[in-house]
Order: C-alpha cells, then sequence, then structure tokens
C-alpha cells in the first residue's frame, strides 16, 4: 500500500516534468497546436480559474490577502491573482511546470515580487496562508490520498480553503478515452474521482464548512470547486 502511495507521487511527478509537461503547458498555453479535445479541456479549465477568480475578486480585499496555490501548474491562477493585487506563494511538485510558471509571470506581471514560486511536494509545503487553494490536482490521487493532502492544506489555512476536482458522478469514460491526459502505464488511466459529499465530510472533519460551490462541464472537461471556510 504504501509502495503503491510513493508510486502514484513518483508517477506523477515524473509525468508532469516529461511528456506530461509538454502536453500541459500546451493545453493551458495560447498557442493553436492542440486538438479539438485540448482545446475544449483549455476551455473548461479557463472556466474554472475564472471562477475562482472572480469569486475573490468579489471578496474585495484581495490585496490584503495572502494565498497559497498549491500544484500551480504553469502559474494559470497564480499569475492572475497576483496581477489582481494578491500576495501569492505557487508551487508545484514538477520542476519544469514551475519553471514555466516563472517565465510567464515574468513576462505577464508589472510586479513579478507579487508571486513567489518554489518546487514542492503539497504536504511538505509550511507555513501560514489566508487562503490555500488546489485546483485539478486531486484528480492524480485516490480519495483516501486525498483525504491526508486536504488535511495537510488545512492546516496551512487560516480562513479558507478552496478545491477542484473532478466529481464522481460524471461520466468521466469519456476521460479514460483520452487516457494520453493522464500519467500512469499505457494501458491503465489513472484518474481519480470523488465523491462531493465524501470532500465535504473530509473539509468538515479538518474544521472547514462550505461557503460558494461552482461546477464546470464542457466535454472532457468536468471540475467541482468548493470554496470551504474555517468554522470560527
Ligand atoms: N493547479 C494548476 C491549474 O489548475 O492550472 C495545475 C493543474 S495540473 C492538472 C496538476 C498539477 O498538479 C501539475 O502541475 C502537477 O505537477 C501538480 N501536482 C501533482 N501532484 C502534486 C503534489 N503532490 N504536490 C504538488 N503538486 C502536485
Amino acid at each position: 500500500k504504501t509502495a503503491d502511495k510513493i508510486n502514484d507521487k513518483a508517477i506523477v511527478k515524473d509525468y508532469f516534468n516529461q511528456k506530461g509537461f509538454d502536453r500541459w503547458r500546451r493545453i493551458y498555453g495560447e498557442t493553436d497546436d492542440v486538438n479539438k479535445v485540448q482545446k475544449k479541456i483549455r476551455q473548461g479549465h479557463q472556466q474554472t480559474i475564472d471562477t475562482v477568480v472572480d469569486w475573490l475578486k468579489d471578496d474585495g480585499n484581495l490585496a490584503d490577502i495572502s494565498v497559497c496555490d498549491a500544484g500551480c501548474g504553469v502559474g494559470s491562477l497564480s499569475i492572475p491573482l497576483a496581477e489582481a493585487g494578491a500576495t501569492v506563494y505557487a508551487s508545484d511538485i514538477s520542476d519544469k511546470m514551475v519553471g514555466e510558471a516563472k517565465e510567464k509571470a515574468t513576462e505577464a506581471l508589472e510586479d513579478p515580487s507579487k508571486v513567489t514560486f518554489s518546487v514542492s511536494d503539497l504536504e511538505t509545503l509550511s507555513g501560514s496562508y489566508d487562503t490555500v487553494i488546489c485546483l485539478d490536482v486531486l484528480i492524480h490521487y485516490p480519495t483516501e490520498d486525498a483525504a491526508k493532502m486536504i488535511a495537510h492544506l488545512a492546516s496551512l489555512a487560516e480562513s479558507r480553503l478552496i478545491l477542484s476536482f473532478a466529481p464522481k458522478t460524471c461520466v468521466l469514460f469519456v476521460l479514460k478515452k483520452v487516457g494520453e491526459f493522464f500519467p500512469g502505464p499505457s494501458k491503465t488511466t489513472r484518474a481519480y474521482q470523488h465523491r462531493e459529499k465524501d470532500i465535504i465530510a473530509i473539509l468538515a472533519e479538518n474544521g472547514f464548512e462550505i461557503k460558494r460551490k461552482g461546477m464546470t462541464s464542457v466535454s472532457f472537461y468536468y471540475s467541482k470547486i468548493l470554496e470551504a471556510v474555517k468554522v470560527k
């Protein structure tokens, strides 16, 4: 079991430093070298990012808060949040993803010092942040591992935790067809869906209750977004 777990993480890390890096930097980019399916995923992902950015902007206090973006990828969320005035601490297990994120941030931001990047497994992050966000990362881990990750992220969050994941009710079989999008041995696709009620229960166990919910569904991309706040 333990060996399996280490394996899951090692495979994910490897994937996002190699094949996955190439694929996802294109999907998360703006260039035309994506196929139809990849374009749909790009659109869906952008909707998820926009939902979260809008929630935070609506609160009207972005400039006063610190944000931890765990599993930041190429900075799709970190960069707009920093642009909107937040102080962002972004990290990812893949040094290639972090490298790309840094480049993008330097290009896009007037004040690149608003975002600090580091290479780290989210489970070894430390510190304390007003808001901790982890988007589209839990799809790479079974629910029991996700529970441990959420518990750790909750311990870093002073007031709020925002997560997104592929909900179990959706027909992710379409994703199984496009197994190329996920790490793992070629025949098996390692994309894990989670039940919304399980994730809500895990958040509750860690002292967080749901404030806002969002859902992005476009073909080939499904993501449930939960904003949970610390119970006072
Ligand atoms: N959150 C980003 C976004 O929404 O644009 C990236 C999502 S991408 C599908 C998943 C990312 O999670 C990859 O960049 C991968 O390297 C990262 N990741 C996977 N497992 C991780 C872990 N245990 N700790 C930190 N990052 C991790």
